[in-house]
């Protein structure tokens, strides 16, 4: 059965802020009435049945119904996204008209860029954090205050600026994000995403994950706070990204990333593979090789660019070994001889060497130099006597033995062999 005074549904009307308008005109205390004459048991998460029941009872289109409701119609939009039940209100607009704006609804539009102002969430006079039970369209339940008799605090123009943005990707699905210029165009729930990630980062010493359960957590005003600082982040890219990075940095002595950045890591690695998120894997890439570990980014690092690693100035003892095709015993004593170098820090329960890539170049470039006893006679077109007897005179001089030759008595500089046959040659 409909109801006896049906208002219609306004043009971006929030449904919450629709419905309590149906019930105030219609002498009901709040929308959970209407909810219950239309025999409807979901406090958000309607079906597609309970839209057609409501359409009954409040003789609006089912469609124009669901379109109000964001949180269930908008492509990628999450619940969490969304404070329901902790409505906010521009008191400027609700001056002009008479309804909730569906805006209103997103956790993360906390000013109204039309009036340049903070949304109130709380009545100021009593107090009370404003929900749906104890407030009308346009007053206090609890005081009576009206709300368009409020004077709501001004916002910094780029947070204006920033809510515009979102207001316009509410009705235009993908577009550029002014703030990160060189990255790919970012949805709605992406830019939601990103900017409750890292603020919920730089704000929250202990945070865990997304920073999605700070929607309902926080005030418009510390949403508003916490936008402001993830902008501050995103604003010079990427250099207040790694200042953040430092930030949060663990200071513990651990080898890994995962571990030095714990949570941040994690939940990169987990919520921001896709390929317009590019940018971010970019950033904490270029942190890794220049803020940490000097620079070294390990197999384990994969999640980190591939063609960074290449270009990564170290390799470890395992990439090392396979690279000369020695035991560790082997390497490790060329480095106590200096014929490596190598960077070592301490970790809590092993030591970490690095290994320079250029010293293992010309490690292997000075082994090209080297040959046996063998190869040196066949130079020279020597028996193994004449050799001996040679060396013994201090004709011949063999190098001074390396650590991977202590298996052979003699190894000799290939260049100087040859200049010796030469020499006999002529001679
Ligand atoms: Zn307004
Ligand atoms: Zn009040």
């Amino acid at each position: 059965m409909p109801l006896l005074i049906t208002p219609s549904i306004r043009q971006h009307e929030s449904l919450f802020g629709y419905l309590t308008r149906v019930a105030e005109h219609n002498g009901y205390e709040d929308f959970t009435w209407i909810l219950g004459l239309a025999n409807i048991r979901a406090r958000s998460n309607f079906t597609e049945s309970d839209f057609a029941k409501l359409a009954i009872v409040t003789t609006t289109p089912t469609i124009k119904l669901f379109d109000s409701a964001h949180w269930l119609s908008k492509q990628g939009m999450k619940r969490y996204y969304f404070s329901l039940y902790s409505p906010k209100l521009c008191p400027e607009c609700l001056k002009h008209n008479s309804y909730r704006h569906v805006s209103w609804d997103y956790s993360l539009i906390t000013c109204c860029p039309d009036h340049g102002c903070l949304l109130v969430d709380t009545c100021p006079n009593c107090k009370t954090s404003i929900s749906w039970k104890n407030c009308g369209i346009t007053h206090c339940k609890t005081c009576e205050q009206s709300f368009t008799a409020l004077n709501p605090k001004p916002c910094k123009p780029r947070m204006i600026a920033f809510t515009r943005q979102l207001i316009s990707h509410i009705h235009i699905p993908t577009k550029q994000i002014s703030y990160l210029a060189k990255t790919p165009p970012l949805s709605l729930s992406d830019i939601m995403k990103l900017v409750l990630f890292l603020g919920s980062h730089a704000c929250f010493k202990k945070t865990h994950g997304t920073g999605y359960w700070l929607c309902s957590k926080l005030t418009n005003a510390e949403m508003h706070q916490l936008i402001s600082v993830a902008l501050n982040v995103l604003t010079c890219w990427p250099e207040n990204f790694l200042a953040l990075l430092n930030q949060i940095e663990n200071t513990r002595q651990d080898t890994g990333l995962e571990k030095r950045l714990g949570s941040f890591y994690e939940t990169w690695h987990k919520q921001f593979r896709k390929p317009q998120f590019e940018f971010l894997k970019e950033a904490l890439a270029s942190y890794a090789q220049n803020n940490w570990q000097a620079g070294f980014l390990s197999n384990k690092n994969k999640r980190l660019s591939e063609n960074r690693l290449h270009s990564s100035k170290y390799m470890t003892l395992a990439e090392t070994k396979k690279t000369l095709k020695l035991s560790y015993r082997k390497i490790l004593e060329l480095i106590d001889h200096g014929q490596l170098t190598a960077i070592c820090s301490d970790a809590k329960s092993r030591t970490l060497r690095l290994i320079t890539k250029v010293s293992i170049q010309g490690y292997l470039e000075g082994q090209k130099d080297i040959i046996t006893a063998k190869e040196m006679r066949s130079i020279l077109g020597i028996g193994e006597r004449r050799a001996n007897k040679l060396i013994k005179g201090g004709k011949i001089v063999p190098l001074p033995n390396r650590p991977l030759n202590r298996s052979r008595r003699y190894v000799f500089c290939r260049k100087a062999i040859s200049r010796l046959a030469r020499e006999i040659q002529l001679s």
